[in-house]
């Protein structure tokens, strides 16, 4: 009895299976018309309350690839705009799958010219360009410098650009938004308004002269992000108070492996790489002792150098949390940090 009612489940599952075999075109394109609603749809802003500070991370690699890792991008939502730090390979698109929308964007603000700080403007522009039929160009403002970078992207975007208009016409691609604007700053304040302070601040990250961290302060909250940068106290007090410290890391101990690995495999250019980098960067302990004497509720680690398995990334903090009670917290593309008050952060992931 109960082989004829198996055979029958099975029977019935052959039938429901050959018909969805058969319609799976329609399937296909129903669950593909949903899906597309469903973006159509979505508006990440009405999620994340205007009063408060948010950090997004749109990349949280470094030059070394990685599939689960766009290059240096954070972006800082605040009063509803948005304010991107560095924009790295690959994370324009992190970006915007993250559901950030784009004519929201303030500006780009480089810490300095590391091509993997800057190697995701050239398709993002195009994306905010067309995807928003922006009047404006984008503005990008770094470290001198900054300018011979946009004029070049410029210029290697400019015959695309005439491509676009002539397909689309003006009125959805203008041209008076194409491209980028660059503008060099200077250590200070390199944005106020609306309640939105930014302040740049020199770090050390030699021989790259001159290279920034940034620091946003909005109604009562602050994070300060590091950029590239080899430990020095300047940090301490360029964060100190900050609710959120974002730092940059390098962990030795891994690092050590891969040099010592490199040598042992004959590759010795690829070991002396991996022993220059160390001293332009900082461990997780320096910043996490950064982090305890600015007094900030959360570090943050981005630009993690190297990538490791999610399982074993606790490996690359080592003893960083014995020097620092706060809460610490390696980040991956798509996080979202939101500030509510001191010493209240929420973390949640928008690319799942
Ligand atoms: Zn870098
Ligand atoms: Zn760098």
């Amino acid at each position: 009895m109960r082989k004829k009612w198996l055979l029958v489940g099975l029977g019935i599952l052959a039938v429901a299976g050959g018909v969805a075999y058969k319609q799976r075109d329609a399937i296909a394109m129903a669950l593909i018309t949903r899906a597309a609603d469903r973006a159509m749809a979505r508006n990440v802003m009405a999620e994340l309350p205007a009063d408060q500070l948010h950090v997004g991370f749109c990349g949280t690699g470094s030059p070394l690839p990685n599939r689960d890792r766009a290059a240096a991008c954070t972006v800082v939502i605040a009063g509803g705009r948005l304010f991107v730090f560095d924009m790295g390979e690959g994370s324009g698109k992190t970006l915007s799958l993250m559901g950030m929308p784009l004519d929201k964007i303030e500006g780009v603000w480089l810490t300095h010219l590391h091509s993997d700080h800057f190697e995701g403007l050239g398709p993002f522009t195009l994306q905010r360009w067309a995807g928003t039929s922006a009047k404006t160009p984008l503005l990008v403002s770094g470290p001198d410098g900054v300018t011979e970078i946009t004029a070049g992207l410029n210029a290697a975007y400019r015959i695309d650009a005439t491509y676009r208009v002539a397909h689309h016409g003006p009125a959805v691609v203008p041209l008076s938004g194409f491209g980028m604007t660059g503008a060099a700053i200077q250590p200070g304040i390199a944005y106020d308004s609306n309640g939105v302070r930014v302040i740049a601040f020199a770090v050390d990250h030699d021989p790259i002269k001159p290279a920034f961290g940034y620091r946003v302060d909005f109604k009562g909250k602050s994070v300060t992000i590091t950029g590239d940068t080899a430990f020095t106290p300047k940090l301490a007090i360029a964060a100190k108070g900050s609710d959120l410290l974002v730092s940059e890391m390098l962990s030795p101990r891994i690092v050590n492996i891969l040099a010592n690995r490199a040598q042992k495999a004959g590759m010795t250019n690829r070991a002396k790489i991996f022993n220059d980098i160390q001293n332009y960067h900082i461990s997780p302990a320096q910043a996490a002792d950064v982090a305890k004497t600015a007094g900030v509720g959360m570090l943050a680690f981005t630009h993690i150098v190297p990538s490791v398995p999610k399982p074993l990334e606790f490996a690359l903090i080592g003893d960083a949390s014995n020097r620092y009670d706060g809460g610490i917290a390696i980040m991956h593309d798509g996080d979202i940090i939101s500030i509510s008050g001191a010493g209240e952060f929420k973390i949640r992931n928008l690319l799942n």
